[in-house]
């Protein structure tokens, strides 16, 4: 997993930085969320604790999905034993076009599972990359984090690129966009920076959302996108959010979001994770049996993809440590903190609490009468939970909730399971609860 990390580390630091102080290190112990990492000699620790262990830290939190406490020791603990059948192999590193395209390799189209979550997107993806410019322009692609926006993008490049070599193809997030062009303010040099921008046959834009409330970095952008547009060049477009949702962004470039095709992505189905699950261990040289995979998908409390990949390498990380099979046993061990204990006897008391928690409010206040929204809400939710849940009478949550009559506490949970469907906020609410409630053991 250190080379994972590396790797992700690549969009944090230099890559001399990693080179020169990172890649020496290796993990010397993995024991739940304690990480160690030795460290050739303490000039090498003195940097890394000094310079780049934040960076450290938040890679771990990001690949593995847990909140790592790491600390580095100098040399000592013996060399974590890479060879065993489970670990991850000395991974590829991300091989970086040389043009400047920005893309990364590791993102295919080979390696991206498609499916009906994702089906409109990828095939409106892979019609542009096919050279059918202008049928989709720009091709607006939005969906929740962690369901493969930017993955799509890069296949697009990297198969453009494949098929069209001579193609200036341009991946940027909407942030280095915005850096860009302040380092080009700054030093006066906005002819050029514009000159670079419009000049480009493909531009990725990634998570444009962060544009909003930028107005300047807006203006640049709308300016780029009409010459990119007028000259025929084609522009993808992610965000996790409609153009309409998109909050402080002028009208006149939400709606040339619109002039092309909108394409959604949705978070997957199991079927869709276990198949990602698969296509992963493949890719990282790991022998997932399907029954592994399946029981992850169904166990994990998760909609983003970045979360399953994290628990694959945490899984293999385990494996490799603990000398031990990936087996479903060992997926619950190393997962523990992730998979839902179906068994886990909750009682009322817990869910209260629970909501009590999340929403910032006092148990008091919920029995209370008070009606404004910052109370009801919460009551109306851990109503909801209780009949959900423990499956208990209207009047028994009545009365836990000081004695309120059944219809008040139908009403209650009706207009929560209502709006459960299609509010993504309540859709998150429940989920967090229930990851509070059901996966710490
Ligand atoms: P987003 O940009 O939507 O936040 P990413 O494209 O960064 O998400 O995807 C997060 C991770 O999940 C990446 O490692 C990506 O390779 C992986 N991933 C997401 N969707 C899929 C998929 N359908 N098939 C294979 N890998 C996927
Ligand atoms: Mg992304």
């Amino acid at each position: 997993i250190w080379e994972e990390v590396l790797k992700n580390l690549q969009s944090e630091l230099d890559e001399s930085e990693i080179k020169t102080w990172l890649e020496p290190l290796t993990i010397a112990e993995l024991r739940g969320d304690m990480i160690t990492l030795s460290a050739p000699n303490k000039f090498y620790k003195k940097w890394t604790d000094d310079k780049f262990l934040k960076h450290i830290k938040k890679v771990f939190n990001n690949t593995l999905g847990i909140d790592a406490d790491v600390t580095v020791v100098v040399g000592g603990v013996k060399k974590p034993h890479t060879q065993e059948a489970a670990s991850v192999p000395a991974g590829a590193p991300v091989y970086v076009h040389k043009n400047g395209s920005g893309l990364n390799r590791d993102y295919t189209f080979a390696n991206f599972v498609a499916g009906g979550s994702n089906e409109f997107s990828f095939s409106a993806c892979e019609a542009v990359s096919e050279g059918q410019f202008m049928q989709y322009n720009p091709l607006f692609i939005y969906g929740g984090s962690g369901l493969g926006k930017t993955h799509l993008m890069h296949a697009v490049g990297n198969r453009i690129l494949e098929k069209f070599p001579k193609m200036k193809v341009l991946y940027i997030t909407s942030e280095t966009f915005t850096n860009d062009m302040i380092n080009s303010l700054r030093t006066r040099k906005m002819e050029e920076f514009q000159a670079r921008y419009r000049t480009i046959d493909v531009l990725l834009f990634d998570d444009v959302q962060f544009l909003s409330g930028k107005q300047r970095s807006t203006e640049e952008f709308f300016n780029t996108f009409n010459a990119l547009y007028d000259n025929q060049k084609q522009i993808i477009i992610t965000s996790d959010k409609t153009p309409a949702e998109i909050p402080d962004m002028e009208d006149r470039l939400k709606s040339r979001f619109a002039w092309g095709l909108i394409a959604d992505i949705q978070p997957p189905s199991t079927e869709e994770k276990t198949a990602i699950l698969m296509k992963r261990a493949e890719f990282m040289g790991l022998k997932l049996p399907g029954e592994v995979a399946l029981f992850i998908a169904e166990n994990m409390i998760t909609e983003n993809v970045r979360e399953l990949m994290g628990a694959l390498v945490r899984l293999s990380a385990f494996a490799s440590f603990h000398k031990r099979g990936l087996t479903i046993d060992l997926a619950k061990d190393a997962l523990d903190k992730f998979i839902v204990k179906k068994d886990k006897m909750v009682s009322s008391d817990d869910i209260v609490n629970a909501v009590c928690k999340y929403f910032n409010v006092k148990m008091a206040d919920l029995r209370s009468k008070k009606r404004t929204k910052s109370i009801s809400f919460p009551r109306q939710i851990a109503m909801y939970m209780l009949r959900e849940k423990l499956n208990l009478s209207l009047q028994e949550v009545g009365s836990i909730f000081g004695g309120r009559d059944h219809s008040t506490v139908l009403h209650a949970v009706n207009s929560i399971a209502g709006k459960h469907e299609e509010s993504k906020e309540i859709q998150l609410i429940i989920s967090t609860l229930e990851k509070d409630l059901y996966c710490q053991s």
